[in-house]
C-alpha cells in the first residue's frame, strides 16, 4: 500500500453531483480540496488525471462476498430451488479458511471494478473483516442469522453476532463497521427478527435483511403472519432509518407508504431478481416517493459478478423496458443510487466527490475505443463503461490499484489458490 499522505489527481473530469473538469487534494483519508489552481507542490504522490473520469468509488449496498466460491452453481433455478438444493448443501462445508480465500478474491475483483465500499451479509465473518484489514476496502459486515424458528439455534445466531460487534466494529481505521443481519422473514423466527432490531438499536448499528424478494415469499408471510412481509415486519418494530432491506421487489402501496415514513433504504439487485427470475423491483416508483435505494450485485452465485458498472447499466435498461418508457431512471439517478444512496443508506460519508467527505474515489479510463468520443461523461459511464475500465481505486486515501495494477492483494495467488480450494465445497 502506498503511505503518502498527500495525493493529488491532477486535470481529471470529475464526475459527482455536477461534472467538471478539476484537480483534487487529498489528504490523510479525506478530499481535502478541488481547484483548478492546484499545482505539483501540493501533494507527496502526483496521479495524472487527464483522459481520466474521476468519480465516486462504486457502494454495493448487498453482497455476501464469499460466494466468489459458489461461482458456477445451481445456475438456472429458482430462488428456493437454488437455496435448498444447491447453495445451502455447499455452505455447509464452508470453514474459516476458505470464507478468508473467497472474500479476497471477491475484494481483488470489486477493487478492480471500482468498488470502495460493500454491505455484506454472510458466515465466519471475521475472515472476511480481515481480508477487508488487508485489502484497504471499506465495509459494513453483518452475520446472515438464520434459525427456521428453532428456539436453541435463535440463541446461538444472536451469540454469533454479539461476538462480531464486540471483534469487528469500528474496527481498521473505521473501515469497517458492523450490521445486524437475520437472513429474511421466511427463514427467521418473529422472536429473532425483534431481538436482533433490540441488539442494532442498543449498539447503534444498521440493520439489513433480505425482504419481498420473490412472490412465493410474500404468500408464505400472508399465510403464517396475515400479513405482507414490510406491514410484518414493521408491526414488530424492525423498521426504521437503520434498516437496508434487499431486494423490495414486491411492495404493495400501502407498504410503499410505510417504507416512505419509516425512511428505509432499499438495495436493488438487478442481475440477481433477474437470472433467479424474482421479479423487477419497482425502482421508479421508489424514487418517485423520495425512498433512499441503492443498487447491490448480491452473491456471485446469483449474477455471477461483482461488477457494479453493469448493475447501474442494468437498473436503468430494465426500468425503463419494464415502463415502456425510455425516459424514467435517467442517468444522473442511476448514479446516484450508485453512490451517494448507497452511502446514505450505510450511514458513510463518502459516495459524493465533495471537500470534507472521505476519498474514496476512482478513475476511468476514457482513451478505449468504446468510450469514445465523450459527448457526456455521465452517460458513457452509464451506459458505455465496463467496470475493467477503471484505472486507479482509491479507498480511505490509499491507493489500492493503480495503472491496472492492486496493491494489497496478490492477484495471480489468490485467483490460483481460489481455482483449486473452491471444489472443497
Ligand atoms: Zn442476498
Amino acid at each position: 500500500m502506498t503511505e503518502t499522505n498527500s495525493i493529488l489527481i491532477k486535470d481529471t473530469t470529475v464526475i459527482s453531483e455536477e461534472t467538471k473538469k478539476a484537480s483534487i487534494l487529498i489528504v490523510d483519508d479525506t478530499i481535502q480540496e478541488i481547484s483548478n489552481s492546484l499545482t505539483d507542490d501540493d501533494a507527496e504522490k502526483v496521479i495524472d488525471g487527464t483522459n481520466k473520469i474521476t468519480m465516486p468509488g462504486l457502494i454495493n449496498t448487498h453482497s455476501h462476498v464469499a460466494m466468489t466460491l459458489l461461482r458456477g452453481v445451481g445456475d438456472d433455478q429458482s430462488l428456493q430451488t437454488w437455496l435448498n438444493d444447491y447453495i445451502w448443501p455447499k455452505e455447509a462445508n464452508l470453514n474459516e479458511e476458505l470464507v478468508y480465500l473467497g472474500s479476497k478474491l471477491a475484494m481483488a475483483e470489486m477493487i478492480k471494478t471500482g468498488t470502495t465500499t460493500f454491505n455484506d451479509m454472510y458466515f465466519y465473518v471475521e475472515e472476511t473483516a480481515k481480508a477487508v484489514d488487508e485489502s484497504g476496502m471499506r465495509a459494513v459486515l453483518g452475520y446472515g442469522m438464520i434459525d427456521l424458528f428453532d428456539e436453541e439455534k435463535m440463541k446461538s445466531e444472536l451469540k454469533v453476532s454479539e461476538q462480531l460487534i464486540k471483534n469487528c466494529h469500528n474496527t481498521c481505521d473505521n473501515r469497517i463497521t458492523v450490521a445486524v443481519t437475520p437472513h429474511a422473514p421466511n427463514t427467521c423466527s418473529e422472536e429473532l427478527l425483534i431481538k436482533s432490531k433490540h441488539l442494532a438499536e442498543k449498539n447503534n448499528l444498521k440493520l439489513h435483511i433480505h425482504v419481498s424478494e420473490t412472490k412465493a415469499e410474500v404468500e408464505t408471510i400472508a399465510k403464517d403472519k396475515g400479513r405482507t412481509p414490510f406491514m410484518y415486519l414493521d408491526d414488530i418494530g424492525v423498521l426504521d432509518s437503520d434498516t437496508i432491506a434487499a431486494h423490495g421487489v414486491w411492495p404493495t402501496h400501502d407498504e410503499m407508504n410505510i417504507l416512505k415514513e419509516k425512511e428505509v433504504s432499499i438495495s436493488h439487485n438487478p442481475s440477481s431478481n433477474m437470472k433467479l427470475a424474482s421479479g423487477i423491483a419497482p425502482i421508479n416508483e421508489y424514487l418517485k416517493n423520495e425512498i433512499n435505494v441503492g443498487i447491490g450485485t448480491d452473491g456471485v452465485s446469483s449474477n455471477n459478478n461483482l461488477d457494479m458498472f453493469s448493475e447501474m447499466k442494468l437498473t436503468a435498461l430494465l426500468q425503463k423496458v419494464n415502463l415502456l418508457d425510455p425516459q424514467v431512471l435517467p442517468t444522473k439517478d442511476t448514479f446516484k443510487m450508485a453512490t451517494e444512496n448507497g452511502a446514505k443508506a450505510l450511514g458513510i460519508n463518502s459516495g459524493v466527490i465533495q471537500e470534507g467527505k472521505l476519498a474514496d474515489l476512482i478513475l476511468v479510463d476514457t482513451l478505449v475505443p468504446h468510450m469514445v468520443p465523450i459527448r457526456n461523461a455521465l452517460t458513457n459511464i452509464i451506459y458505455s463503461s465496463l467496470g475493467t475500465d477503471v484505472d486507479t481505486t482509491i479507498c480511505n486515501g490509499k491507493i489500492l490499484y493503480e495503472n491496472k495494477q492492486l496493491k494489497t492483494i496478490n492477484e495471480q495467488e489468490i485467483i490460483q489458490e481460489v481455482s483449486e480450494r473452491a471444489f472443497e465445497l
